[in-house]
């Protein structure tokens, strides 16, 4: 049986449940009360953490793997791995200023006390940058600090700045971007490899699934050559005859990025009656 540690509640745990249901495994979600529960279809279990305590439930071997912010991994700096990137929850860690502060380059945080929640993350940065600054560790509300003479600037987590903004302060620093990711204690025994494989392989159909659309679209057969240069696919689209005479169905498979795009330039191509269906597994 496989131990996975993931948040209990707050802006990881949504999407880490959502992600383990996409791989379809079922469990009774944690919600408030519960601290553990049993997936009725893979041999796993799961733990409801606060985030702070995954890396070292990871590391000590209570769990065999975790789902964390990797600002978390970082700072709490234990012997883990990342084995996945899943590319949700990002935000950065940043260095912020109270707007009227002068600020040219790193060197002008010089003597300055810094509020964070991330001493580690933090007092490496300043070290690589030989910046004699002074790290005041606070856990929560850092980015009031500076407003009430707590501190001169903070380092914490930004996603769209708009605290920032609201509390007078300006980003200067971008120390460390973040996204959440899997992490793995050192060493897992090898029944236990086999179940994070399966896992893994999951995981991966679901994220490779994740930014691709199946694509149908209709179309003269005079028109099918300059339509399938638009729609490299998996292998190569595949082209179905349709009733009407002289017309097909081309199907493909393509990027959620250069979606408006493709379909512009297939419209102009000659595409009619084009359908794009969201693909919820894709195994390479
Ligand atoms: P806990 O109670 O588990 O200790 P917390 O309050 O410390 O929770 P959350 O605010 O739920 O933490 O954030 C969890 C993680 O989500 C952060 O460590 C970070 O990786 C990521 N995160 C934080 N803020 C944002 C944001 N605004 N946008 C996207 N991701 C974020
Ligand atoms: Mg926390």
């Amino acid at each position: 049986m496989l131990t996975l540690a993931i948040q209990k509640s707050g802006r990881l745990s949504e999407k880490t449940v959502k992600l383990l249901h996409e791989c379809g495994i079922a469990f009774e979600n944690g919600g408030s009360s519960k601290l553990k529960s049993k997936a009725s279809n893979f041999p796993m279990q799961i733990l409801y953490l606060r985030d702070d305590d995954i890396p070292e439930c990871v590391a000590d071997g209570i769990a065999d793997i975790g789902i964390v912010g990797e600002n978390i991994y970082r700072e709490k700096n234990r012997p883990l791995k990342i084995i996945e990137r899943l590319g949700f929850a990002r935000c950065r860690l940043s260095i912020a200023v109270p707007k009227s502060m002068e600020y040219r380059n790193a060197g002008d945080l010089n003597g300055l006390n810094i509020a964070t929640s991330y001493p580690n993350i933090l007092k490496t940065f300043l070290d690589e940058k030989k910046i004699n600054a002074n790290v005041h560790e606070i856990s929560g509300s850092v980015e009031i600090a500076p407003g009430i003479g707590l501190a001169d600037a903070i380092f914490d987590i930004v996603s769209t700045g708009s605290t920032l903004l609201s509390n007078g302060l300006r980003e200067v620093e971008t120390v460390i971007r973040s996204e959440a990711v899997l992490v793995v204690g050192e060493k897992l025994a090898a029944e236990k490899q086999e179940l994070l494989n399966k896992l893994l392989f999951r995981i991966r159909a679901v994220q490779t699934a994740g930014n691709r659309k199946y694509i149908l679209l209709n179309a003269p057969n005079d028109r099918i050559k300059d339509i399938c240069k638009l729609l490299p696919g998996m292998k190569s689209p595949t082209i179905m005859p349709l009733s009407t005479e002289g017309w097909s169905s081309v199907h493909s498979v393509i990027e959620e990025d250069e979606f408006w795009e493709k379909i512009e330039a297939l419209k102009a191509a000659g595409a009619q009656g084009i359908l794009v269906i969201p693909i919820e597994k894709m195994i390479l």
